[in-house]
């Protein structure tokens, strides 16, 4: 599918929950949110219809994502099913870590690919701090276990945030050096929990860069990586793995946007930071066919904004990241 402004739409990010186990503390409030109740959320039987009325529209590659994937009953049946589309080439999942040491030889079995692995600090209290509660051990041997069982690329996700893991920018980009692990710096984006956003937490990418290379020499650009979106990526000297570094912010990557989202409630999001949805659950329920969905698909690739504006602030959305599906 091509949008308006000639970018080629065949990537798919499917939140399958709007639940999480965790409370970041840049994307959930403290009490958490208000579950959304289950029959708003779609089953697994719908989102495999939704995927594969995509596939008609030209979806390729599909990434899971929530709230937290793993804690969504069926999501290894979900990743079997999608593994079944010929068309589709790519099954990837989004997941903060903490049941992955358990469940990663089953995705591996299901039929996933690849997993991101979300991890902003290396020290056991920082974890439990902006996680409100998590523990990192569970989450390094979820990252261990992948590694071990083939599901890779491994990559790791790291917010950065000024006055909380700046001075661990270094650690993990040495987590690189000796280990297949790509670790990913994404600019921290005014989305989420309006109160743990301010300007002064948020470090660009240059500075970051900086930050590594003044402290362990040069970064080689590399080629792309397998999956590598909208990261640029380099490498340490000799490294195993790479630094990768996601400016949604200061350098925006629009112009090479090739996805759209689906929500928890079967909405379809022609850009994260746009509030704008196009209702696939309506059509589904209504007893929509593969073709009249694709035609949904259609008009939401049409209605894919040209660009951001992020850089102007914080914007007020009814949906938070965990249920648009980050
Ligand atoms: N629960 C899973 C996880 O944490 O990986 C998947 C969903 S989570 C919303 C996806 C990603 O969004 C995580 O890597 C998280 O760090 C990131 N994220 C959430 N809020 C963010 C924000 N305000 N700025 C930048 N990244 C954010
Ligand atoms: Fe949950 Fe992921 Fe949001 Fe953290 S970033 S609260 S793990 S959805």
């Amino acid at each position: 599918m091509q949008d308006r402004f000639q970018r080629q739409i065949n990537y798919l990010r499917i939140s399958v929950t709007d639940r999480c186990n965790l409370r970041c503390v840049y994307c959930m409030p403290a009490r958490g949110v208000q579950n959304i109740p289950h029959r708003e959320i779609l089953t697994i039987e719908e989102i495999a219809a939704v995927v594969n009325a995509g596939v008609l529209a030209g979806i390729r590659k599909v990434r899971l994502t929530g709230g937290e994937p793993l804690v969504r009953r069926g999501i290894l049946d979900l990743i079997k099913q999608l593994s079944n589309i010929p068309e589709i080439d790519d099954i990837a999942l989004t997941t903060n870590g903490i049941l992955l040491g358990d469940m990663a030889i089953d995705l591996k079995a299901a039929g996933l690919k690849r997993v991101n692995v979300s991890l902003d600090t290396l020290k056991p209290a920082r974890f439990h701090r902006i996680t409100r509660g998590g523990r990192l051990n569970l989450v390094r041997s979820g990252i261990d276990t992948s590694l071990k069982n083939g599901l890779e690329p491994v990559k790791i996700n790291t917010v950065a945030i000024r006055g909380f893991n700046d001075d661990e920018i270094v650690d993990l980009a040495k987590l690189t050096l000796d280990r297949p692990l790509h670790v990913r710096f994404i600019e921290l984006m005014p989305i989420g929990t309006s109160d743990a956003w301010s300007r002064g937490k948020f470090i660009s990418s240059q500075e970051v860069r900086e930050l590594i290379t003044g402290a362990l020499g040069n970064l080689i650009d590399e080629e792309k990586i397998p999956g590598s979106g909208p990261a640029r990526y380099s490498r340490l000297p000799g490294a195993e793995g790479t630094v990768g570094f996601i400016s949604a912010l200061s350098n925006h990557f629009c112009a090479t946007c090739n996805r759209l989202r689906l929500t928890a409630t079967g909405q379809l999001r022609p850009c994260l930071f746009s509030r704008q949805e196009i209702d696939l659950k309506q059509a589904l329920r209504a007893g929509a066919g593969p073709g009249e969905l694709a035609r949904v698909f259609q008009e939401a690739v049409m209605a894919k904004p040209d660009a951001h504006d992020l850089a102007s602030g914080w914007q007020k959305d009814d949906r938070i990241m965990s249920q648009i599906g980050g």
